[in-house]
């Protein structure tokens, strides 16, 4: 099938482009992929699938934008993103509503929170790269100054949890910098990065500032990296692409940052807020389990497991599994029949391997479909696959400890370091639990609390580098050093 390059389709009522969005232009191909929806497995419609042909072209918009954009300085530019951060959130609702029907995430977050974030990642760096200073100092007779400076084309390349925040993460902060973009949006939901589009031409950006290729990860995904024009790679996904995308940065000698998955622990002492952690460990379902950041191995202090176990049991019978348009609705369906399979392997390997379920670990019996039972493993043996490798759905494993010490070897025995979530009363602990645990966030009696200021990101296998703040700048800028000699200059 082949898409028009005028095309428009309507999902939950909103006209989307399912073309490319290159040099201000919307770009067909003769290939396609299907788009289903989580939500009853319909068919949401042909996209443009790119390859070569369309990356090249985008690449090349991109290069073309790039001198006049980096020539704007942040003020210049800032003017420009401050109208389209704007746009987005005037757009929040119809955004909500495709990312929704898209990825299966809950409309009312998606229309409170998560689309107004994605526009404030816009605004935010923005207004973070107008005061952003590099140092000056002098040393030994010689000046030094440090310089962000833009650093050509960046190629980001996005996974389907939550496309939209994922994007403007990076779009935010990239085109500030300088850089122009050409962004590679997740195929299993590339509708609202298409709608990011529309905002920005209705916002003015210039043609080639922003450009999108839509397309499955291996063909378009993997030309993106590829191409020679390219000067950043910032990704988010899985560990198995980072790693593909890795070794061609490396080939090329690439700065690549990657964000990839976890294996999080939530750790609960004895001495903590009793209810706040077991609402927070219930809260591990959102997005039915589909969060990178999700502390999905509970690590409970024996003294108060029973107890603990018990409560998550009648929370999870409290737990509204559905459509994601309703409002009563908490967790939703996973995203599609293929993940959910994998979701379902991993739950069947669990329990041929020993572990219990506590609860679900099925298909809900009621709605079908991609609805999975918002599940708990108990009585786990210590080599199951389960408390090893990330499930990114509804699954999660149930622990105990007797000190704080196995406490902390327990939450530092896997090979992902995304996050930590610690509950207890005493702040000596919370301290000496922090500074044990590797992990790139640590909570203590919070969860998910994310300052745009604050470095996000990854140890271990869970990813390169920090986003956020400085350290957005710090990877899409070139930073240049100056040095000259104190009272050179004549004139
Ligand atoms: P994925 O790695 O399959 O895909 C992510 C993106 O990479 C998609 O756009 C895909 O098309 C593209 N891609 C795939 N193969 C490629 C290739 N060879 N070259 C270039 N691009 C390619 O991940 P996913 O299934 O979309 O997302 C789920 C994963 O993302 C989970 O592991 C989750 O933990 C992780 N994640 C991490 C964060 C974080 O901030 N650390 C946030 C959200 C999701």
């Amino acid at each position: 099938m082949v898409t028009k390059s005028s095309e428009r389709i309507l999902i939950a009522n909103v006209l989307v482009s399912p073309a490319h969005y290159i040099g201000g232009q919307r770009v067909s191909s003769k290939k396609t992929f299907t788009v289903i929806s989580p939500i009853d497995e319909s068919v949401l419609g042909e996209v443009a699938a790119g390859g070569e042909k369309e990356v090249d072209e985008a690449v090349s918009a991109a290069l073309k934008a790039y001198p006049e954009w980096a020539a704007l300085g942040p003020k210049g530019r800032g003017v420009y993103l401050r109208r389209f951060a704007d746009i987005v959130e005037s757009r929040v609702e119809e955004l909500a509503a495709v990312e929704t029907a898209s990825n299966g995430s809950l409309l009312e977050s998606g229309r409170l929170r998560v689309m107004k974030r994605a526009a404030y990642n816009i605004r935010f760096f923005a207004e973070w790269a107008e005061t952003l200073k590099g140092k000056s100092w002098e040393s030994n007779g010689t000046q030094y100054s440090v310089l962000y400076q833009p650093s050509g084309v960046s190629a980001l390349i996005t996974p389907w949890n939550a496309p939209l925040m994922l994007t403007t993460w990076k779009v935010g902060p990239a085109l500030a910098a300088g850089n122009t973009v050409v962004v590679k949006p997740p195929e299993w939901a590339p509708f609202t990065c298409s709608l990011l589009a529309d905002c920005a031409e209705e916002a003015g950006l210039p043609a080639g500032v922003l450009n999108i290729v839509q397309g499955i990860g291996e063909e378009a995904g993997a030309a993106l990296t590829q191409h020679s024009g390219i000067s950043r790679i910032s990704f988010t996904g899985s560990v198995e692409t980072g790693r593909i995308i890795g070794k061609v940065a490396a080939d090329r000698i690439v700065p690549a940052s990657m964000e990839l998955g976890g294996k999080s622990p939530l750790v609960v002492f004895a001495d903590s807020d009793f209810e706040a952690a077991v609402k927070t460990a219930l809260g591990q379902y959102d997005n039915a389990g589909q969060v990178c950041l999700a502390g999905t191995r509970i690590l409970v202090e024996e003294s108060i497991a029973d107890k603990f176990l018990d409560a998550m049991k009648e929370g999870a019978k409290k737990i509204v599994l559905g459509d994601p348009r309703n409002i009563e609705t908490d967790v939703g369906p996973l995203i599609t029949r293929e993940h959910f399979m994998r979701v379902q392997g991993f739950v069947e390997r669990a329990k041929k391997q020993g572990a219990t379920v506590a609860y679900g670990g099925k298909v809900s019996e009621k709605l079908g479909g991609l609805y999975f039972e918002p599940t708990l493993f108990v009585d786990i043996p210590e080599h199951a696959e389960i408390l090893k490798e990330e499930v990114f759905g509804p699954v999660l494993t149930f622990q105990t400890f007797r000190t704080e010490e196995e406490a902390i070897e327990m939450a530092n025995n896997t090979e992902y370091g995304l996050a930590a979530t610690v509950f207890t009363g005493s702040a000596e602990r919370a301290q000496r639990v922090r500074s044990a645990i590797i992990g790139g966030t640590v909570w203590i009696n919070t969860f998910f609390a994310r300052d745009l200021s604050a470095p996000f990101g990854g140890s271990k296998k869970s990813g390169i580098g920090r986003e956020g703040g400085d350290f957005s700048f710090d990877f899409f800028c070139n930073i240049q050093t100056v040095a000259y000699k104190a009272g050179s200059f004549t004139s």
